[in-house]
């Protein structure tokens, strides 16, 4: 009888001990599948799991290590953005494919397919709105959409908007994140570069400001254009920002390079860019340098916009 009890007793550990595994198998299978639903995030910086409502409430920043995750332009514009005051422009611009470029695949199959997968048309979002109560022109690149690699399209919805914001004389602010030109659209994306330029040089002479925010990375063509023909220029902590990879340099160049080379930190050393900014600061700052350089705008400014009635068709 003893011998029983003992023998039930010990079942009953065998079985508690399959179950805390089974159990224990569970919850890591269920903590693996609210990563995959979105519920959590793991950073990829420190490992560390957080809530994504959590970790979006610090604009995706993480909070043990400060790594800046990235952002898609829609959060971007919610982050930056005062909340019912974006009106998004060109949104009927569609890339074509004039080269019929076939890498892998058909450039046109790459297109339809990335569209269909992130629900953009193209790797940059433009609009208006307003930054704590003062009227911009906001550009926001996005690296889902082909690296946010800079086509035509890329190129002729900044352009409008820096026309528009010319024309309004609003302060241009573009939030930059690129791999560079984008080769399937060959010479038609380089020239990009210069008419984009032009249109900042129409800015500038007209006394605006304009602002471009380096995120991580911001490379090849976009850095060798407006990225860096700023009139300030910030940058988010730790952004890889150059315009040749450290490989082909290193290759180029026969020696290593160091550790920080082409980091936001490095370039603010050697005076290419002019301040980092955390993302949970950056809203904040972008205002504040907004209204030091339109003293006259920062009263008024309400007034202003609403008498300018905005909609997306006078964009057009
Ligand atoms: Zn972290």
């Amino acid at each position: 009888m003893a011998n029983n009890e003992e023998s039930r007793g010990l079942k009953s550990l065998f079985d508690w001990f399959a179950n805390r595994r089974k159990s224990g198998s569970t919850s890591l299978e269920r903590q693996e599948r609210e990563i995959a639903d979105g519920l959590w995030h793991k950073c990829s910086k420190c490992g560390v799991l957080a809530y994504t409502k959590d970790l979006k409430a610090n604009q995706m920043v993480c909070v043990e290590c400060g790594h800046h995750n990235r952002v898609d332009s829609d959060e971007r514009i919610r982050q930056l953005i005062d909340h019912n005051t974006w009106k998004p422009m060109d949104e009927h611009l569609r890339p074509t494919d004039p080269l019929e470029f076939r890498d892998r695949k058909l450039y046109s199959d790459r297109l339809r397919e990335t569209q269909d997968k992130i629900g953009l048309i193209d790797a940059v979002r433009t609009g208006l709105g307003q930054i704590n109560g003062l009227p911009i022109a906001l550009g926001v690149m996005d690296f889902r959409f082909m690296g946010g690699s800079m086509g035509s399209v890329v190129g002729e919805r900044l352009t409008r908007m820096i026309e528009q914001a010319t024309q309004r004389r609003y302060p241009v602010v573009i939030v930059c994140t690129s791999g560079g030109a984008r080769m399937q659209e060959g010479m038609l994306s380089l020239m990009q570069m210069a008419k984009i330029s032009a249109a900042l040089q129409r800015h500038k002479d007209a006394r605006l400001l304009y602002i471009p925010v380096l995120t991580n990375p911001t490379t090849g063509g976009v850095t060798a254009s407006f990225a860096m023909l700023g009139d300030l220029i910030l940058a988010e902590p730790k952004a890889t920002i150059g315009f040749a990879g450290r490989r082909v340099i290193e290759q180029t160049l026969r020696e290593k390079l160091p550790e920080n080379f082409q980091t936001a930190e490095d370039l603010l050393q050697h005076g290419f860019v002019d301040d980092i900014v955390s993302r949970t600061q950056l809203k904040n700052t972008l205002a504040q340098l907004i209204a030091l350089h339109q003293p006259v705008l920062t009263t008024p400014h309400m007034v202003l916009w609403e008498t300018m009635s905005l909609t997306s068709t006078a964009a057009e």
